[in-house]
C-alpha cells in the first residue's frame, strides 16, 4: 500500500507588483492506493496548486509532501520514481500532448524512461495500454489532432498508467471535454481505480460527480479545507456554509448522479457516452480483454 501525505502544506505566490497571494494555507490530508477522494472548490480555491505541489511542478511554501513517510527528492533520479509512483492527469488533453508526436511516442517515452518492460516489449505494451483505455489500437500512428477529445483524454490517461503508478493525481480530467462523453472516460477512471488499485485525487467542481466516484470529499474555499468527510455524509449533511453554497449552486440539488444534468460553464454534469468519442474507434471494437495486470 502507498501513502502519500500532504502534510500542513502553506504556498504564497509571489505576485510582482502586488506583494504576496496565499494560494493555500496550512492544508493537511492523505491518500492511498484503493482509495479516491474528491477535491472540491470553485474556481481559484487552490486545488490546481495542490495538485501541481503533488506533482512538484511548484514547491510548498512550508510544510511537506511525503510518499511513504519520506520527504519527495528534489531532483535527481529520486525525483523521477517519486513520479513514476504519483502521475498526474490534466484539464486539456490538448495541451498536455505535443501535436508534433504520434500518439504511439506520447506512451513510449514514459515505459522507455522508466524501463518498465524490456526494449523487446515496449511495442506490445503501447498496444496493451490503449486496449486498457478502450481505444483502437489503429490510433498509435496517429497525432493528437487526429483524435476526438475524449480520445485525447485517454491518451493522457495510457500515459499517466504507463510507467504503473500507485496513485493519480486527476485535475478536472473531464472538465474540458464534451458533456457526451464525460461519463465515459469518468467511469474508465474508476475502473482503472479499482482494478489497479490505484489511489485517486479527483479534482473537480461538480460536486455530483465528487459524490458518485469517490469515497470521501474534502471541500477547499479559498485555499482552507473547510469540511471533509464520507462522500454522502458531505453532500447529504454538509456542515459549512460554503458547502451548503455549493451544493445550492448545483443545478441537481439531490446531487443524485442521474447523469444527466445540463451543460453549464461550472457545473455540467456528465451525461451517458456519447458518439464524439468513439468516432474512429469503438470500445465494443477492442478484441483483448485481459485487463492490465
Ligand atoms: P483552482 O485550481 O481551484 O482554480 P488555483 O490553484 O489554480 O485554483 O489558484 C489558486 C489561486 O492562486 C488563484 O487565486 C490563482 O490566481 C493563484 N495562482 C495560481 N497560480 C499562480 C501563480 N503562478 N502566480 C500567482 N498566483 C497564482
Ligand atoms: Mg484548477
Amino acid at each position: 500500500m502507498t501513502t502519500l501525505e500532504f502534510k500542513n502544506v502553506t504556498k504564497r505566490y509571489h505576485v510582482r507588483g502586488s506583494g504576496d497571494m496565499l494560494a493555500l494555507d496550512d492544508v493537511s490530508f492523505t491518500l492511498t492506493s484503493g482509495q479516491t477522494i474528491a477535491l472540491v472548490g470553485q474556481s481559484g480555491s487552490g486545488k490546481s496548486t495542490i495538485a501541481k505541489i503533488l506533482t512538484q511542478l511548484e514547491r510548498a511554501t512550508s510544510g511537506e509532501v511525503l510518499l511513504d513517510g519520506k520527504p519527495i527528492p528534489r531532483m535527481g533520479r529520486g525525483l523521477r520514481a517519486y513520479r513514476q509512483q504519483v502521475r498526474m492527469v490534466f484539464q486539456d488533453p490538448f495541451a498536455s500532448l505535443n501535436p508534433y508526436h504520434t500518439i504511439r511516442h506520447h506512451i513510449e517515452r514514459p515505459l522507455r524512461l522508466d524501463h518498465v518492460v524490456p526494449k523487446d516489449q515496449i511495442n506490445d505494451e503501447v498496444f496493451r495500454l490503449l486496449e486498457r483505455v478502450n481505444l483502437d489500437t489503429n490510433v498509435v500512428d496517429r497525432r493528437p489532432h487526429e483524435l476526438s477529445g475524449g480520445q485525447r483524454q485517454r491518451v493522457a490517461i495510457a500515459r499517466a498508467l504507463a510507467s504503473r503508478p500507485s496513485l493519480l493525481i486527476a485535475d478536472e480530467p473531464v472538465s474540458m471535454l464534451d458533456v457526451s462523453i464525460r461519463l465515459g472516460v469518468l467511469n474508465l477512471l474508476a475502473d482503472l481505480q479499482r482494478e489497479e488499485n490505484l489511489g485517486v485525487l479527483y479534482i473537480t467542481h461538480d460536486l455530483a460527480t465528487a459524490r458518485h466516484f469517490s469515497d470521501e470529499i474534502m471541500v477547499l474555499n479559498h485555499g482552507v479545507v473547510v469540511e471533509r468527510g464520507p462522500a454522502d455524509d458531505v453532500i447529504l449533511n454538509p456542515q459549512h456554509p460554503y458547502t451548503l453554497a455549493l451544493r445550492n449552486a448545483s443545478p441537481n440539488p439531490d446531487l443524485h448522479f442521474a447523469g444527466s444534468e445540463p451543460a453549464g460553464p461550472e457545473t455540467a454534469g456528465p451525461e451517458t457516452a456519447g458518439p464524439e468519442d468513439n468516432k474512429t474507434t469503438s470500445p465494443e471494437t477492442t478484441t483483448n480483454q485481459k485487463g492490465g495486470n
